[in-house]
């Protein structure tokens, strides 16, 4: 079945699992091999079999994921790369040129952060941070004419701000630039930017979408086909790539994300009732509390509010590295989105490259990548560490 026929009329699950491939024509193998190979034979001067001619520019085994990329995000064309900040930084060349000037969240993902501030600044790109649930401040930030990209985050990391995507979506058009949304953190189960107006969906693939911790990887998919030639031709120039392995590692927790991503909401949901009531908890965010400010727009343009709760603990910054020390079924590390729950200080470790900046986090900040381990545990080993 392919990704055209289906992609109007099947369910999410179903694309998850077929879209993008076929059973390989000549075994019949229900998973697309691993091509690693790096080049491919020619049957005479430029006689191409199935367009494969160098796997920089192209490897079937990561087409296959890109093309169900593609379709669970309701997009033209699906690009892998070797990283999220990979894809972000051939996203930003292939759209952008010196002097132009790019609105980006000011909670942006440090990373994302880092890579405006250090690396395209000193290329002449220009950056504005705006707060991204406030689309006035998302209008003042842009500068007509200079403004190409305005780069939103929802559920931004690691506050949990949401943004409300068609409006953005109107306002950014309206100034002639393309609105571009890193959907890491509500991954297409939960959220499709595009089917909202984004322009270009981005991915950090290392996350929710392969799953399980053991692939570093990034994707782009884009609704118009313009702007899919600029990535291609960019992708293949610049050659960040996701190699075959990496596809295949991707892709195949990509089959899993609407299982995962349930379970990752339903414990969320249980450890959100459980540190609401902690005294030693004094604040819990999550869009999925009504108090939060963003829980309209979330309610009207997510399935269900994600797997990430931001929590403040009484005590300072002190009290929070004890508890983030103190766990043990949650994992004290970076990243986000794996099977495996993971317990971080956005302070000092995730958004330390930020601190001094207009994209400071509180120092009584906690930050939870809540996995789908039995909720019952995570919740008992959160009492425990609360002390
Ligand atoms: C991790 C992450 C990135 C960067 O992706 P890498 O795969 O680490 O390069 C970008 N955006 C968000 C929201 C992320 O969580």
């Amino acid at each position: 079945m392919s990704t055209q026929e289906h992609s109007q009329k099947a369910g999410f699950e179903t694309l998850a699992i077929h879209a993008g491939h076929e059973p390989d024509p000549m075994t019949g193998a229900v998973i697309p091999p691993i091509y690693a190979t790096s080049t491919y034979k020619q049957d005479g001067v430029g006689g191409l079999r199935g367009g494969y001619e160098y796997s920089r520019s192209a490897n079937p085994t990561r087409t296959a994921l890109e093309g169900a990329m593609a379709a669970l995000e309701d997009g033209e064309r699906g690009f892998a790369f070797a990283s999220g900040l990979a894809a972000e930084d051939t996203l930003v060349r292939a759209l952008c040129r010196p002097g132009d000037h790019v609105v980006i969240p000011d909670d942006a993902y440090g990373g994302t952060y880092r890579l405006f501030d250090k690396v395209e600044k000193a290329w002449g790109l220009e950056h504005s941070p705006a707060a991204v649930s406030d689309v006035d401040a998302v209008r003042a930030a842009i500068r007509p004419g200079e403004t190409k990209l305005v780069w939103i985050e929802t559920p931004t990391n690691p506050l949990l701000n949401i943004a409300d995507l068609e409006k953005l979506a109107a306002v950014v058009h309206e100034a002639g630039a393309l609105l571009v949304v890193d959907n890491t953190f509500a991954s297409p189960y939960l959220q499709q930017p595009i089917t909202l107006g984004a322009d270009i969906v981005v991915h950090s693939t290392t996350k929710y979408v392969g799953g399980h911790s053991d692939v570093v990887g990034g994707a782009l998919v884009v609704r118009g086909l313009d702007v899919a030639e600029k990535i291609e031709f960019h992708q293949n120039s610049m050659g960040a790539v996701a190699g075959p392995f990496d596809a295949v590692l991707t892709h195949r927790g990509l089959k899993t994300l609407g299982v995962r991503m349930d379970r990752h909401c339903d414990n969320a949901e249980k450890i959100v009732e459980f540190l609401s009531t902690h005294a030693r908890v004094c604040e819990v965010i999550y869009p999925g509390l009504e108090q939060h400010p963003g829980h309209a727009v979330a309610a009207r343009q997510m399935k269900r509010f994600g797997g990430i709760v931001s929590f403040r603990v009484v005590g300072g910054e002190q009290a929070a590295l004890d508890v983030c020390a103190a766990a043990e079924v949650f994992t004290l590390g970076e990243s986000l989105g794996g099977v495996e729950s993971l317990i971080e200080h956005p302070g000092r470790m995730t958004h330390a490259s930020v601190a001094g900046t207009e994209l400071e986090v509180p120092a009584d900040l906690i930050r939870l990548s809540v996995g789908i381990e039995t909720a019952e545990d995570l919740i008992a080993d959160l009492d425990r560490a609360l002390g």
